[in-house]
């Protein structure tokens, strides 16, 4: 297995247990039902009121939360494995990785993050 796809299955894992810790129960969002929109639409305005119209949705904040709690939570996994391979795909992952980057450099990032959040703890 080559190191890449091996930091890829990792980072699945982190994905699992950060969903599994915030949302137990899988539950679909109690203000969209997991569409990730919600609608205005008024009827008699809007061509289906019923299920929505793309001119009135909007991304649903209680999603927005989640996503931001999510991805919170999933850096901080990533710097506590302290694993670069998982912190190259998780960079892949949110699009932050480019050629410029080593696995020396991702390497450093993730020791002074690691540092900077022990230091907050103990504070
Ligand atoms: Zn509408
Ligand atoms: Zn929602």
């Amino acid at each position: 297995m080559t190191t890449e796809r091996r930091g890829e299955i990792l980072l699945d894992a982190i994905y699992d247990e950060v969903d599994h810790r915030l949302n137990p129960n899988s539950d679909e969002c109690w203000n969209c039902g997991g569409d990730g929109y919600t609608y205005d639409c008024i009827d008699g305005c809007c061509e289906d009121a019923e299920s929505g119209c793309e001119l009135c949705s909007r991304p649903c904040p209680e999603c927005r939360i989640y996503a931001a709690e999510r991805a919170k939570a999933v850096r901080e996994e990533v710097i506590k494995s302290g694993n670069t391979d998982i912190a190259i795909a998780w960079l892949k992952e949110i699009g932050r990785w480019h050629d410029g980057l080593s696995r020396q450099m991702v390497q450093a990032e993730l020791e002074k993050a690691a540092a900077l959040a022990e230091k907050g703890e103990s504070a």
